[in-house]
């Protein structure tokens, strides 16, 4: 192997020890970081993943407040909620944890959450000021990637750099963030034509797909850094059972060309949850100025 390996979990301790100095100095000033955690139904991986962001938030110092609802639910119900913690002093960020429940609508739940506590940065509000360049709240992944290039000594200036993937939470956001940095952008969807060819230019990869080692190690630039933001569950082959976590490159041969890889596990999904509790303690920070004004 030739690649570097760009060490997701190392950075995200790092992100969590910046957020937790952060937050222990607002609340020396009185100021306790909120984090509203609202989870809707019972879907198993959704409540490990808000189980985690909880765990993470109090050991960062960031105060989570659960808001546990049945999957019978009404949107009515849930609208009245988001206006609750969007009124609510103490709440600094709210997150309503995703998918929603058959029959909620994920995008008018959205649209409620008040910018000022979008620390997901799903607000259309948010994704509008972060394509014209203006401050407000980024999607974590994405941002955690680009902590993830810094990290790496990556300047995106001037790059090609790819982007696989064209969701709103990563795809969208993450050519936003590397527009900005000044990167050639090239995004790639299911209608594209020819991906190897893209990525074969590119010096920047990043995968986002969520398609088990869908790009392959022979198409990555020799030199190029590639970030792997998918998480597959695949058998773990073997005859032992269990399942395997993959990415969406071909991990082995991508890191024989590549110049810096992130793994999976361990490269990019560490970060989210650290930018999340971030965004909340930066949200706080806003809270605690206007208090002093
Ligand atoms: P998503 O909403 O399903 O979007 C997938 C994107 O990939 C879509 O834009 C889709 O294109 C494109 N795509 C799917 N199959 C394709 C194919 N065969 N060829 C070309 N393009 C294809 O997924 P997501 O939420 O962005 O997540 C992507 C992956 O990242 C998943 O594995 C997810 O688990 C992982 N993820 C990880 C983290 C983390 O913290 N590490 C966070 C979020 C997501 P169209 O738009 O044309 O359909």
């Amino acid at each position: 192997m030739n690649a570097r390996i760009i060490d997701g979990k190392q950075v995200a301790q790092k992100v969590r020890q910046e957020v937790a100095q952060s937050a222990a100095a607002l609340r020396a000033r009185g100021v306790v970081p909120g984090l509203a955690v609202v989870l809707v139904g019972e879907d198993p991986a959704s409540q490990v993943y808000v189980r985690n962001k909880e765990k993470a938030a109090r050991e960062a110092g960031v105060e989570p407040f659960d808001h546990h609802l049945p999957a019978t639910t009404t949107q009515r119900e849930l609208l009245d909620l988001v206006a609750r913690l969007n009124a609510d002093p103490t709440v600094d960020g709210i997150l309503v944890q995703l998918p929603l429940p058959r029959g909620l609508d994920a995008t008018a739940v959205i649209e409620a959450i008040s910018p000022d506590k979008d620390v997901d940065g799903f607000h259309p509000q948010s994704v509008g000021r972060l394509w014209s360049g203006l401050p407000g709240f980024v999607p974590c992944t994405p941002l955690g990637v680009m902590r993830l290039l810094a990290e790496a000594g990556v300047q995106p200036d001037g790059l090609d750099a790819v982007v696989i993937g064209r969701s709103n939470i990563v795809g969208k956001p993450m050519a936003a963030l590397l527009v900005a940095a000044n990167a050639t952008v090239t995004v790639y969807h299911s209608k594209t034509r020819d991906l190897p060819s893209i990525v074969r230019r590119a010096d920047i990869v990043v995968a986002a797909i969520g398609r088990a080692e869908f790009v392959r190690g022979e198409w990555i630039k020799p030199g190029a850094t590639v970030i792997d933001v998918g998480m597959n569950r695949i058998d773990g082959g073997g005859g032992g059972g269990g399942a395997k976590l993959v990415g969406d490159v071909e991990f082995a041969a991508a890191a024989e060309r590549a110049s810096a890889i992130t793994p999976v596990p361990g490269g990019v999904g560490p970060m989210t949850i650290a930018l999340l509790l971030s965004n909340t303690v930066r949200s706080a920070e806003r809270r605690a100025a206007r208090t002093a004004d």
